[in-house]
């Protein structure tokens, strides 16, 4: 059975404190080894000329866990993740973590509501990040956080001074 090693820590908005985080990727998130899931495999989104595959595969099974933290009124853990363009929208009532994210296409939030508090702490934005009309009234944590493309936060409510 594969099982991936990515492990980190995380501050934990709601106890306060700082938590080991392991990966819980199932076995169908394991397609090119099996020490590494999809959204961790730092390779995975570059190999060969399948490449808009793979990007498709971590998309719409990101998307899949999007959705259910919305619909479930659950934590979204997306730590560590490589990420192709995605475009995440909706009202995010708990809390949402994408920590050291790498986003290494476009990352589209606008219009999210992140009313459970944000965390891209150390979070990688290579290819633009779009976060207009984004409403962050729960908090958001982007200490040290890289943008390398350019990033849009027009008419965004930051909410600062907020404690999460
Ligand atoms: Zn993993």
């Amino acid at each position: 059975m594969a099982k991936c090693l990515f492990t980190t820590k995380y501050w934990n908005y709601g106890t306060h404190e700082q938590v080991e985080w392991s990966c819980d990727s199932k076995d169908e998130d394991f397609q090119s080894r099996p020490d590494k899931c999809i959204f961790h495999d730092e390779d995975y989104l570059q190999l060969g000329t399948g490449r808009f595959l793979e990007e498709k595969n971590v998309r719409t099974r990101v998307m899949d866990k999007v959705r259910k933290s919305i619909v479930d009124n659950e934590s979204l853990f997306l730590i560590g993740y490589y990420l192709p363009d995605v475009t995440i929208r909706g009202n995010f009532t708990k809390r949402a973590y994408f920590k050291e994210c790498r986003f290494l296409g476009r990352a589209d939030f606008t219009s999210a509501e992140f009313s459970g508090g944000a965390g891209f702490g150390l979070a990688k934005f290579s290819g633009g990040a779009d976060f207009g009309l984004a409403k962050f009234s729960g908090g958001a944590d982007f200490a040290s956080a890289e943008f390398s493309g350019v990033a849009y936060f027009r008419s965004a409510k930051l909410y600062l001074g907020r404690d999460i």
